[in-house]
């Protein structure tokens, strides 16, 4: 065990964004990489925007991801409780200590944080009124992702409001000291804070945590423009979990989105992302969020499971489905098409569309494939000679389908592609897909005649 203590302090007042997520995980990678703790800590002072139900998805989230925590709510710990609405009473002793040092006052209704130097008053342009000002010298915050950063904090400041409830800044910081926090890592969006909190914390005389400000996520192109925010599509984790997406190619996304291994590795098992992941390796620039990445690591992860853990995933994305138990009644055939799919597909959610036509003779053309398909070579005469050849064709393995089409474009003097459109296309009215012949044995000799048949018929 090393020192360090870093914790995640979320407030549930919405979904649980990718955002979060990655300052979740950049906190509990670093916990996990140095042996320190990683603290979750649920800021929710704010009474009319935080509910039960979103505090819920954080733990349901963060448990989904694999991101376990070491103290905090149903787990305990030492420095406990973990929810800032259950710790009304620590606050109220902290204020009577910064009261003690004469760091406060009051001011209507309200009480404030005492800056200390020489004050004079000055016209605000921006807020259109007279302002006090405080000399002082800038604070300095040693950002180990930003490197020295300098802020002006010369303005008193609010930590009790008039109402009774103590103001962000200051929970955020007492929460910190008893926590005995080491290392603050959170959102770039903080930055603007830290020199308010660094203030607070040498007028409590407690040691100041490191700061490491995560750059911000800006959206893809195809998100529109500007920082990724919750409400764009796809920035929900939990619409990653309804989709089956795998936690591990979502984690492992996430990692990257700020942070590289160094080399140009995308795909990484999640100990080498602790063994390699470090703050000074984060960087400044602001990440950007790729749907398509993400799906394509969802792939390569999706490629490389068992059969079985495949299957019970397929399964439980047809069990949500309305034919799903229809489809899944023959658990052979069942099986035998879902392992087809697997190398083929981006995430489970794609199942049901790719796989179409192997459950039902009602299944969808696509009139773009199929316009392009009839307009190229000699397709009705194809798929009539295909007709012709089929009841002696051998169909006992994709290597005899292969052997038999072959054989018979040879016959014609033509080439394996002349056929493999327009079959392709009468038996599952797409152009993407599988093998051909893969299709062809594990929808059966019957089944294809008849759709040959079928489209040839509509097509003359
Ligand atoms: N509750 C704050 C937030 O959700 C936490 C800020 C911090 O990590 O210090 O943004």
């Amino acid at each position: 065990m090393s020192n360090v203590r870093v914790r995640f302090a979320p407030s549930p007042t919405g979904f649980f964004h990718i955002g979060s997520a990655r300052t979740a995980l950049f906190n509990w990678l670093y916990a996990r990489h140095t042996g320190g703790a990683f603290i979750l800590r649920i800021e929710d002072t704010d009474k009319e925007r935080n509910s039960e139900q979103f505090v819920d998805l954080i733990y349901s989230s963060l448990n989904w991801l694999g991101m376990n925590w070491d103290e905090g709510p149903q787990v305990g710990g030492n420095f406990g409780p973990y929810r800032q609405s259950e710790r009304a009473h620590i606050y109220r002793e902290y204020l009577e200590k910064l009261k003690a040092t004469g760091r406060t006052y009051e001011k209507d209704g309200a009480i404030w944080f005492k800056l200390i130097g020489e004050r004079y008053r000055v016209f605000d342009d921006h807020r259109k009124k007279e302002v006090e000002k405080v000399k002082v010298a800038p604070t300095v915050i040693d950002d180990r992702i930003r490197g020295r950063v300098e802020r002006l904090e010369d303005e008193d400041f609010v930590i009790v409001r008039s109402d009774g409830n103590p103001v962000f800044h200051f929970v955020n910081v007492v929460d910190d000291i008893a926590m005995q926090i080491t290392h603050v890592i959170r959102g770039e969006d903080h930055l603007s804070n830290t020199s308010k909190h660094v203030e607070l914390f040498k007028a409590f005389g407690a040691p100041v945590p490191q700061f490491a400000h995560i750059p911000l996520i800006l959206k893809s192109p195809e998100m529109g423009q500007g920082k990724m925010s919750k409400r764009d599509k796809g920035a929900l984790v939990e619409e990653y979990q309804q989709r089956h997406f795998l936690p591990e190619a979502l984690v492992n996304y996430i990692a990257l989105l700020g942070w590289n291994p160094g080399d140009d590795r995308e795909k990484l098992p999640i100990a080498d992302i602790i063994r390699l992941f470090d703050l000074p390796g984060v960087n400044q620039s602001n990440a950007k969020f790729d749907p398509k990445k993400l799906a394509h690591l969802n792939m390569t992860y999706l490629l490389e499971l068992p059969a079985d853990k495949f299957l019970a995933l397929a399964q439980a994305c047809f069990a949500k489905l309305p034919n799903g138990a229809a489809v899944m009644a023959n658990e052979a055939y069942f099986h035998e098409v879902m392992l087809l799919a697997q190398p083929k597909i981006k995430s489970v959610d794609e199942l049901a569309a790719y796989t179409v036509y192997f459950f039902t003779e009602d299944y969808p053309v696509d009139d773009k494939v199929k316009a392009k398909v009839m307009a190229k070579g000699e397709p009705k005469a194809r798929l009539a000679e295909l007709i012709a050849a089929l009841p002696t064709m051998d169909f006992s393995s994709d290597a005899s389908i292969e052997a038999a089409l072959k054989a018979l474009a040879e016959s014609k003097g033509l080439g394996f592609g002349d056929y493999q459109a327009i079959a392709r296309l009468a038996v599952t009215g797409t152009n993407a897909g599988p093998s051909i012949t893969a299709i062809f044995r594990v929808l059966g000799k019957e089944r294809v005649m008849a759709r040959l048949q079928k489209f040839s018929a509509a097509a003359a």
